[in-house]
């Protein structure tokens, strides 16, 4: 490898773990973000169903009362049965008591449907709880490390930008480094970061894969800088 290709590739390689870097700070604002909506859609659907549950619990509480009043009912049509003179009027009560007692029937049948169903809410809603606080302490732990990482990181970007950029002026009191230097930051700029690229499998451009002639492979191990002719990106060998 050619004393101008390695000065460039250590260069590629500090400028590579700045940019993952740089990438990477930028990108943790919006992970926290997306973990801050995922706490928020778990206290959602958790509302949710716990408004269910209380809906039956009070649908349940509402048909307990019926049944009460039934009853209440029933026990006092019952004693007035005592009371009553005519015929016909016994006859009517006595009907009365028996549709209320129907009734009674009824709304137990629903009660005993309805209780099987709060029973399970309540036991859905109570894993739904244990289950959410679990993931929002993951969440939240998640968060807050993401948050340390980021102050870090940014802490420590300073630093490599200034070794970074020590290290390229140091090639420019070189007049040929001076000018990889150039070439590089122009390749950089227009080929997304990488400017050097390695041969791959013996005789392919890394960068776009092309097929290189064996007088460019020969010329990767000589010359001080092969350029690819289809992406123009350095190689090395
Ligand atoms: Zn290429």
């Amino acid at each position: 490898m050619s004393r101008i290709i390695e000065k460039l590739m250590g260069l590629q390689a500090k400028d590579s773990e700045l940019d993952s870097v740089t990438a990477w700070i930028a990108a943790i604002p919006e992970e926290i973000n997306n973990g801050k909506k995922e706490i928020d859609a778990l206290n959602e659907s958790l509302k949710a169903a716990d408004e269910e549950y209380k809906k039956q619990a009070v649908a349940q509480q509402e048909l307990e009362n019926d049944i009460r009043k039934f009853n209440e009912e029933i026990k006092k049509s019952q004693s007035e049965l005592y009371a009553v003179k005519t015929n016909d009027l016994y006859t009517t009560i006595l009907e009365g008591i028996k549709n209320k007692k129907n009734q009674v029937s009824d709304a137990e049948t629903s009660l005993l449907e309805l209780m099987d169903k709060v029973e399970e809410e309540k036991k859905s809603v109570s894993a739904l709880k244990e289950n959410a606080a679990k993931q929002i302490a993951e969440m939240k732990s998640r968060c807050q490390a993401l948050n340390t990482e980021k102050d870090a990181l940014s802490a420590s970007l300073e630093s490599k930008k200034k070794a970074r950029d020590e290290s390229a002026e140091s090639m420019k009191s070189d007049s040929s480094l001076a000018k990889a230097l150039e070439q590089y930051e122009r390749i950089r700029k227009s080929k997304g970061g990488i400017a050097v690229v390695k041969v791959k499998d013996g005789n392919a451009c890394g960068g776009c894969n092309i097929a290189l002639t064996r007088q460019q492979i020969i010329e990767v191990s000589s010359a001080d800088i092969v350029v690819c002719e289809n992406c123009g990106r350095m190689l090395c060998a």
